[in-house]
């Protein structure tokens, strides 16, 4: 650790922009806060400097208790990080990757497990007009800024310890509450009192005002639950099985769906969601026509095709709707779903149904299709995968669900009941399968998986809409839920991992190389382990997300 960052950029002032790289490695910043550039910036346009500040447990001050989990850890390093972001919002050369509505793994700050000692990774974008250095502001910034951000957002003598220690434990109840879904027999639970609208499309902070409905169960579907922190609360359970939430037009059937989709998250306290939770290996199923499929088995879905193609292994690279829904349904059993989420808003009607008169008039030699509702009983029965369904336009999964929800006016009902009765009617349907079979498990040959673009590892995000891997854009518009940019960069800095640590082999199933790698994820420290690849803004994905991702790498091969 060097002394004199001071004097350095004093002495640097005026000199060639690039000799900023000279400033790499640590700095002494007084208190034993140590300043580590990680990263120079080579000139005034590159990306910023990467920059970390670390404050040692005793002078950061958090009780053991605050951190003393892999999880306190993740809520406590949420707080601060968000405590930063608002230290420098009026910084601009200064960039926090504090993340939005939910409370992931960031690399952009951690609490270290042995010591409580506080990291903030941040980029800084280097002050150089003219490409000469400017010493007095990169001073201002690395050694005034920096230490005084360190002071008031990542030690407890200056932060509201009451704040702290309400976002800790809200976030550990979200986690408690997620675990015992499996011991109630639930896939998802949304407590009384929730609040479920979001702002808008493209904002995700929780919907204000008078018309706002909260949210409350209905009396046949709730359930209580006590957690660590808030003790006994009361919701709807979402039973395991068929779940089919059914209703009219705009009356909350989607943003039910959608909270069950991010309930795989904790939130911030204030968002609305932090007690509407969903099993962690809960996937969102869409059609996206377009995409590629690399030997899928889809023979559940897909048969007798017009070329006679071998449905067991399916290749495009151009996928139609229902195929492509039909691939991503597959792709989501082989990595290990438990939950599978289905809106009829982003469905392709010709899997999901084909009702009595469609059966009348083309033959079933005719429809290579079979509908998800001939085997979604099976899904559950014979593979223990649930399915919660958003159908308000067909009756025919009345008879295949278990559970039935209306939302009128966005409140939730139990019809379940009156549905049966209406189900016991026949409608001349006849059912095209009867079970869902087991599927043919791939293997990927790690040589097709390469992060290498100009000789370089190259892993980016573009938004949340493109994963740049290699010579590669994964298009990633059609997988959800995805957070922001710096999720997304985790995505492919897992992938990167998977291959890099040796667990996708030729010889070794994609599940099964995705199983290694959530051991090391729980074994050590997935942040560090990401950071491996690239010191960059990330967050820890799921298992489901980098599946999701090499699935729709176009290059992508697999071995049989
Ligand atoms: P559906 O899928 O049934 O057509 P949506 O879930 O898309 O309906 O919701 C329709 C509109 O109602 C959206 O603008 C949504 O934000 C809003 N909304 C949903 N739930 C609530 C609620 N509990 N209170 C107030 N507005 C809501
Ligand atoms: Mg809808």
């Amino acid at each position: 650790v060097r002394q004199g960052l001071e004097r350095e950029l004093q002495q640097l002032d005026g000199a060639p922009y690039g000799r900023y790289r000279g400033l790499t490695g640590q700095w002494e910043l007084g208190g034993g806060v140590v300043l580590e550039v990680v990263r120079g910036q080579a000139d005034p346009y590159a990306p910023p400097a990467r920059v970390a500040v670390r404050v040692p447990g005793e002078r950061a001050g958090f009780p053991r208790e605050l951190w003393d989990s892999p999880v306190r850890r993740r809520a406590l390093a949420g707080y601060l990080v968000r405590e930063a972001a608002r230290e420098v919002s009026a910084e601009r050369a200064l960039q926090v990757d504090a993340g939005g509505q939910e409370v992931l793994d960031r690399n952009s700050c951690t609490v270290d497990a042995g010591d409580g000692a506080v990291t903030l990774r941040l980029g800084v974008a280097l002050p150089g007009p003219h490409r000469r250095i400017d010493g007095r502001a990169a001073r201002r910034l690395l050694c005034e800024v920096l230490p005084e951000v360190a002071e008031r957002a990542l030690c407890l003598a200056a932060l509201d310890g009451g704040r702290v220690r309400e976002f800790v434990a809200a976030v550990e109840d979200s986690a408690a509450l997620r675990a015992a879904l499996p011991g109630l027999g639930l896939v998802g639970f949304v407590a009384d009192g929730a609040s479920l609208p979001r702002r808008s499309g493209a904002d995700d902070r929780p919907a204000r005002g008078e018309g706002v409905v909260a949210f409350r169960s209905p009396e046949e579907l709730r359930v209580s639950v006590e957690l660590p922190h808030a003790g006994v609360v009361s919701g709807m359970g979402i039973p395991e099985g068929v779940t089919l939430i059914v209703g009219g037009g705009f009356h909350g059937k989607s943003t039910l769906l959608r909270a069950l989709e991010t309930g795989v998250w904790d939130h911030v306290p204030g968002d609305g969601r932090e007690l509407a939770v969903s099993l962690a290996d809960t996937v969102k199923i869409r059609a996206e026509d377009g995409r590629p499929v690399e030997r899928v088995d889809v023979h559940a879905f897909v048969d007798h095709l017009p070329g006679g193609a071998d449905t067991t292994d399916f290749s495009t690279a151009n996928a139609s709707g229902s195929t492509s829904q039909a691939a991503s349904l597959c792709e989501a059993v082989e990595s290990g779903a438990r939950v599978l989420l289905i809106d009829e808003d982003t469905a392709a009607t010709n899997l999901m149904i084909r009702d009595a008169r469609m059966q009348a008039l083309v033959a079933k030699e005719r429809e290579p299709l079979t509908p998800l509702v001939d085997s979604v009983r099976s899904l559950h029965r014979d593979h223990g995968v649930s399915t919660v369904l958003v159908m308000g336009g067909s009756g025919d999964y009345l008879e295949v669900a278990d559970r039935v929800v209306m939302m009128d006016a966005y409140r939730p009902y139990d019809v379940t009941g009156r549905a049966r009765e209406i189900a016991a009617v026949p409608t001349g349907r006849r059912a095209e399968a009867d079970s869902f079979p087991s599927l043919v498990a791939r293997r990927v040959d790690p040589a097709s998986v390469d992060s290498t673009a100009k000789g370089r590892t190259r892993v980016r995000a573009r938004g949340t809409d493109y994963l740049v891997f290699g010579e590669h854009d994964i298009d990633l518009r059609a997988v959800a839920p995805l957070a922001d940019a710096s999720h997304v960069t985790g995505i492919g800095l897992a992938l990167e991992l998977l291959v890099r640590h040796g667990h996708l082999t030729r010889d070794r199933t994609l599940a099964e190389a995705l199983d290694l790698l959530d051991t090391d994820f729980t074994t050590a420290d997935p942040v560090a382990a990401l950071r491996t690849v690239h010191d960059d803004d990330f967050a820890v994905p799921r298992r489901h997300e980098i599946a999701a991702a090499l699935n729709r790498l176009r290059g992508m091969r697999v071995v049989r």
